[in-house]
């Protein structure tokens, strides 16, 4: 069947695809390390779990309100208070399957046709599909690696105009790690237009500490979940929050198409917020220490990180001395090396040339990735 809609144009998710070539090398008997998958490899604490469990036993297994249960958002408001100092009324929070469908849901009620959201480059593979999907037009702005993939207020006010809907930022980012500095939170806050944080790294924080969008504005709309800093990829739990009137749109939808987040997930969402801070702590305690040794198995191999990134579990790495052609080359280091790594391109033109190795693995496999990197790259003519 010919499929013609524009709807079912959307570019695939790169990195899944290497993920997926690398599972069929290993059903052939390979053994693969895997430095691409932007998931954490913990387990789901136990508290989490239990939680979940207790929820399933006590019959909570029927649809919620489709904002989420009134628990949950008061929790995530009660978080918001005291990381950020900021208050969030828990009408003001709609809980989702995860951070993507609250994405999807959040720009299919922002945008008409033709309206502009400015994105940096690179930026997470799927934000400019979620735009488009919505009929938006995604407009980037470069961050370089000199700059330390710092998103620069100048670049972003040159590209605003009556048809920009909004600004989109992610930090910590994924893929650069880079967490932004609260002055230029502050003057992207000022800017104008509404600004869509995505906060899903929060908490993934090694040196310095990261601010919420809404400390600096509440013309803003926050997108997190519990995917990454609980370890709770599986489950699929996130959240928006946003203006009133966008969070009663969104609701419609949310009623209309999900009708709420999974009922025991939510309850374990609750247990994450109260009780999974030590967890969180040793989590975050073991990726410091990764990326630490990451960045100097990376030197030795002669990749001088300029500015190290600081946030979530992602190292951008510039391989333009050997390619030019980062999906390619993802696919060669792959089938020789035996490491799967994710292709630059994914992340937009402005990370063509680079792979993103992802640290949520054990130091062991860390350093047996590198390793056989190291190895197949002196086998490479490698331009200067
Ligand atoms: N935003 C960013 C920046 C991400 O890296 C990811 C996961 N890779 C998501 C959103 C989606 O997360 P979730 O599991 O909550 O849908």
């Amino acid at each position: 069947m010919s499929l013609k809609s524009k709807r079912s144009d959307v570019s695939p998710f790169l990195v899944m695809e290497v993920l997926e070539e690398a599972e069929r090398l290993q059903r052939e008997g390979a053994d693969v390390v895997h430095l691409e998958v932007g998931e954490p490899d913990f387990d789901t604490p136990e508290c989490i779990k239990e939680a979940a469990i207790r929820a399933i036993r006590d019959g909570k297994t029927h649809y919620t309100h489709s904002l989420g249960i009134r628990e949950l958002r008061e929790a995530i408001a009660e978080d918001y208070l005291t990381r950020y100092g900021v208050q969030v009324s828990p009408d003001q929070i709609m809980v989702t399957a995860g951070t993507s469908p609250a994405l999807f849901m959040l720009y299919s009620v922002l945008l008409e046709a033709g309206d502009q959201v400015i994105l940096s480059n690179p930026y997470y593979a799927c934000y400019p599909n979620f735009i488009t999907f919505s009929e938006g037009i995604p407009v980037h702005v470069d961050v370089n690696e000199s700059e330390g993939y710092q998103f620069r207020p100048e670049a972003i006010r040159e590209r605003i105009n009556p048809r920009t809907r909004a600004i989109m930022i992610n930090s910590p980012s994924n893929p650069t790690g880079v967490v932004l500095s609260p002055e230029r939170m502050a003057e992207i806050a000022g800017l104008g237009p509404l600004v869509v944080a995505d906060e899903i790294y929060h908490g993934l924080v090694y040196e310095g500490k990261e601010h919420s969008i809404l400390e600096y504005t509440d013309r803003a709309c926050v997108l997190n979940g519990f995917s990454k800093l609980y370890a709770m990829t599986g489950w699929r739990l996130g959240y928006v929050i946003a203006p009133p009137d966008l969070i009663r749109a969104m609701q419609k939808i949310q009623q209309n198409f999900f009708i709420s987040a999974n009922a025991f997930v939510q309850w374990a969402g609750v247990a994450a917020l109260k009780e999974a801070g030590p967890d969180v702590m040793r989590m975050r305690d073991t990726y410091a220490a990764r990326r630490l040794f990451m960045l100097e198995e990376l030197r030795k191999l002669g990749f001088e990180i300029q500015n190290p990134p600081t946030g979530a579990f992602y190292v951008l790495v510039n391989v333009r001395r050997y390619t030019t052609d980062s999906l390619s080359f993802a696919y060669d280091v792959l089938r020789h090396a035996r490491v799967a790594v994710t292709p630059g391109i994914d992340f937009g033109s402005n990370a063509e040339g680079y792979i993103r190795l992802s640290y949520a693995t054990s130091m062991e496999r860390i350093g047996e990735g590198i390793q056989r990197l190291g190895r197949y790259l002196a086998t490479l003519p490698g331009r200067a």
